[in-house]
């Protein structure tokens, strides 16, 4: 027998249609590329969104068409969200961080028909639009017409202007409905371990993302927050909160290009902003900012880090220098992303001190929707004792089921598990730690070490900026931890001194091998070390530091 409940698909239309007839007043407040600052409300957003829905029909947009953007955080780009998925063609967000010849790659590999892009990506365009010749027909640039760069384009690609399309379109579009499982938005994986791949979410998984991460133990948007999204729009749909924010009537402060310290800082508190999210990075750049300033964040009381491991002291200065809460969350373009978040449970919630940190630090349980599990190198599963660290497998409604052009559950084993390619404990109260990268991880003797553990404690030392380990080969461990450090802006690298950090925290044997200062190191687009790159210039250095040491390397 059916139920007998209204069978309303899961639309991101019906999220900003909500938000403007019921958070209409809230705002959205964007940092724009021309410089300043643009508000707005949510009934603005939804009737602006219309228009530009009106627009790409009129430019030929058809259901499941591809739209490319190349934008920051703004108002324009939350447009493109519900305009484009709105009317049932796909929002394909690309990562400006890019090289031209991976955009290239992406933009083919998606099929994209239009490109949106803001001026400050106008030399970014010209270096791609000739290999797009005959694929994209027009590139809009997200400015009014005084603020129009001019652009060569191919012929055959159009150059138009977003304000005039929107001032030239009708508010008569009325939003459709259709199937809930269809195309809404489309990301490529960074790509660190060959091209890029892309993750089609659906409106389905992104509704039900965006529930998920509006329960009280995950980001738990209210509609008194003003919440800042630092991870841009253009990663995995900055963690889902644009969905999330107007589904809460929380008021959305877009930060725009600008993420450094002081301009964060200065955002935070002339907008009041409650919480806000992005990887660790950003946060150590505020947070020296403010050391280094000594202003205040005057309302913010959390934010959600992920993206890679966050390291202790960003947990612990920030709540004791500047009362704010730092929350560690686990996710992947594939998992649209959030698939863990830590949050107190009874059995920890009154723990304090060294005891409470040790929860904190883990980057947390599932929310309800993903299910998780590890297992070892032959696919058998691994006990939850918080002890055993094997390979993660998630499964769930906003899990990625195959990459895009492939056939649907390609991406999946069997069982219907998807292989993270990360590699974790979990422990009996189902908190995840991520102990490495299944390729990062070191094996030393046939046993393995984490490298993010390493990487997390050698911060902690007050004169290194930055750490990576890598595994160099060793004549006799086969692999050992190799520790590469940036001095912190005015600081010098005392080796032992930052090896000394490591006492008492991690078992002898897992002490780095070598320490080597390096000025600076590489990041992938989306601000992860590059390790594949850092393990082909630093394989060899132990052996080769032996034979220059006169050692035969064979003891
Ligand atoms: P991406 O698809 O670019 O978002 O990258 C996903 C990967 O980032 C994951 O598979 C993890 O390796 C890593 N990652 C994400 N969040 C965390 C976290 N909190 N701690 C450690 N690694 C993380």
């Amino acid at each position: 027998m059916l139920g007998l409940m209204q069978d309303q698909p899961l639309l991101i239309s019906h999220i900003i249609t909500h938000a403007a007839r019921h958070h209409g007043a809230a705002e959205v407040v964007s940092k724009t590329v021309e410089g300043g600052i643009h508000r707005y409300a949510y009934t603005d957003v939804e009737r602006r969104s219309r228009r530009l829905a009106r627009a790409l029909q009129a430019l030929d947009v058809r259901a499941g068409d591809r739209v490319a953007t190349l934008a920051w955080n703004g108002y324009r780009h939350l447009e493109l969200y519900y305009g484009v998925s709105g009317m049932a063609a796909v929002c394909h967000t690309i990562n400006p961080r890019l090289s031209a010849d991976d955009i290239v790659f992406i933009m083919r590999d998606a099929g994209d028909v239009l490109l949106f892009a803001e001026t400050s990506f106008a030399g970014l365009v010209e270096a791609v639009a000739e290999r797009l010749a005959g694929q994209v027909r027009a590139v809009v640039m997200m400015a009014d017409r005084d603020r129009m760069p001019s652009l060569a384009l191919p012929s055959g690609m159009a150059l138009l202007c977003y304000e005039e399309l929107i001032a030239a379109a009708d508010e008569e579009y009325v939003w459709p409905g259709f199937d809930e499982r269809m195309a809404a938005s489309l990301c490529y994986t960074s790509g660190t371990t060959g091209r890029p791949k892309g993750v089609l979410y659906s409106h389905r998984s992104s509704l039900l993302h965006a529930y998920a991460i509006s329960m009280a133990d995950v980001i738990g948007l209210r509609a008194v927050d003003r919440f800042l999204p630092v991870v841009p729009m253009f990663h995995v749909n900055a963690w889902g909160t644009p969905y999330a924010g107007p589904m809460c009537g929380a008021t959305l402060v877009m930060p725009g290009r600008h993420l450094d310290g002081a301009s964060l800082a200065g955002l935070m508190n002339d907008e009041r902003v409650s919480m806000s999210a992005g990887v660790p990075t950003v946060w150590l750049g505020l947070l020296q900012h403010l050391r280094a300033s000594g202003q205040l964040l005057h309302t913010v009381q959390r934010i959600t880090v992920g993206g890679s491991a966050c390291p202790r002291m960003l947990f612990e200065a920030f709540a004791t220098e500047y009362g704010v809460r730092v929350e560690h969350a686990w996710g992947m373009t594939e998992t649209s992303p959030v698939g863990a978040y830590n949050a107190p449970r009874p059995s920890n919630a009154q723990l304090t001190g060294e005891a409470a940190m040790a929860v904190r630090v883990k980057q947390g349980r599932v929310p309800y929707g993903i299910d998780m599990r590890i297992v070892d190198d032959t696919g058998a599963t691994l006990p939850h004792d918080g002890m055993r660290s094997g390979h993660l497998q998630v499964r769930g409604a906003w899990v990625c089921s195959a990459y895009f052009g492939e056939a649907p559950g390609s991406a999946l084993d069997a069982e219907g598990w998807f292989a993270t390619g990360d590699v974790a404990s979990i422990d009996a109260d189902g908190y995840m730690e991520i102990t490495d990268r299944s390729k990062d991880v070191i094996k030393s003797g046939g046993e393995w070490i984490s490298s993010i553990q390493l990487e997390n404690i050698a911060v902690s030392h007050p004169d290194v900026a930055e750490a990576a380990i890598v595994a160099a080969k060793h004549p006799k461990w086969d692999e050992r931890p190799l520790l590469l450090v940036v001095a912190r802006p005015g600081r010098s690298i005392d080796k032992d001194a930052v090896l000394r950090v490591y006492e008492g925290r991690v078992p002898k044997w897992w002490l780095p091998d070598a320490v080597v200062v390096v000025d600076e190191l590489p990041h992938t687009a989306t601000g992860k070390l590059q390790k594949a790159a850092l393990r082909a210039r630093f394989r060899d250095y132990l052996i080769e530091q032996e034979l220059l040491n006169g050692n035969s390397g064979k003891e």
